[in-house]
């Protein structure tokens, strides 16, 4: 089957300039990056800060371009300029902060902006507008000003805005970061929802460890390189590594490395709470004894 992201060999290099203008250094913030992905998997890129997560998702909606190397979405290549719309249409981004991305001043013309450019005739839009409206939750909204929403809402809004457009990949960068738990869980709920419902290909950019455990496969960048990547049993079993990349374990694998330390053989690839207290009543250890 077609991938929906083939990247081979990305380098992607910032040229940083000093006060007069001058090139003072090159930055390689992706560095030889090889990288698949296919068609509705979900899949999270995780990173500490200048890591290169960002640099990366920018070459999956082709807003920046190769320094060296290629990148295919959907098998189309982002330097072909004659694709861009097609690539903007496929691999729609979400970002960081919920209220640079608002357009218009009514949720549902919010939604509808982003076909309406790609010119869906008018019949077409209101029955998209509405079904991806429904889809993360937020049709009893769509008369409201996008002003009035939670942080959480306004995130899923930019999503509606992505399905309207039909792409086959959303790409979250940090999109919870700035939101509180409860819109941080409504939107990974949303965005699992497509992913399982709708086939919708998910990259999810992210620092909270909790929010990948369900994922099919994890990429782990360092300096610009992808350093590991597998299944989150695999990712979160390289404890060292992850430490190695500024990155820390999920709550349960942080517990039950805890307890190994201390000397309890227990195991310390557990993803949730729940299979560390089954791990734990496994090997006789009870509940009120943790
Ligand atoms: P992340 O998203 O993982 O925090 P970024 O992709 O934003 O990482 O940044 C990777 C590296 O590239 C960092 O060292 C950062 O300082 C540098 N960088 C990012 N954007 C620019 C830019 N526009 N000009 C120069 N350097 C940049
Ligand atoms: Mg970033």
């Amino acid at each position: 089957m077609k991938k929906i992201v083939e990247i081979k060999n990305l380098v992607h290099e910032y040229a940083r300039r000093d006060s007069e203008g001058n090139v003072a250094e090159i930055v390689r913030a992706v560095d030889s990056v090889n990288l698949e992905i296919e068609p509705g998997a979900f899949v999270a890129v995780l990173g500490a800060n200048g890591s290169g997560k960002s640099t990366l998702a920018k070459h999956l909606n082709a807003l920046l371009m190769p320094t060296e190397g290629t990148v295919l979405i959907d098998g189309k290549n982002t330097e072909d300029r004659e694709k861009l719309l097609d690539i903007r249409k496929t691999a729609g981004m979400v970002f960081q902060n919920p209220d640079n991305q608002i357009v218009a001043n009514v949720v549902e013309e919010d939604v509808a902006f982003g076909p309406e450019n790609l010119g869906v005739p008018t019949e077409k839009l209101e029955k998209r507008v509405h079904d991806s409206l429904k889809a993360v939750d937020l049709f009893e909204e769509r008369k409201k000003s996008p002003n009035r929403l939670s942080g959480g809402q306004k995130q899923r809004a930019a999503i509606a805005g992505i399905l309207a457009m039909r792409s086959k990949c959303i790409i979250l960068d940090e999109a919870t970061a700035m939101l509180d738990p409860v819109g941080r869980k409504q939107v990974l709920q949303a965005v699992l929802e497509l992913n399982r419902e709708e086939h919708i290909t998910v990259i999810l950019i992210t620092h909270f460890m909790e929010e990948v455990i369900e994922a099919d496969q994890i990429f782990v960048m360092k300096q610009g390189e992808v350093v590991l990547s597998g299944t989150p049993r695999q990712v979160f079993s390289r404890k060292e590594l992850l430490e190695e990349c500024g990155l820390t374990l999920p709550d349960a694998a942080r517990i039950a490395w805890g307890l190994k330390l201390k000397g309890l053989s227990v195991r310390t690839d557990v993803l949730s709470m729940q299979e560390l207290e089954e791990e734990l009543n496994g090997i006789g250890v009870s509940h009120g004894g943790v």
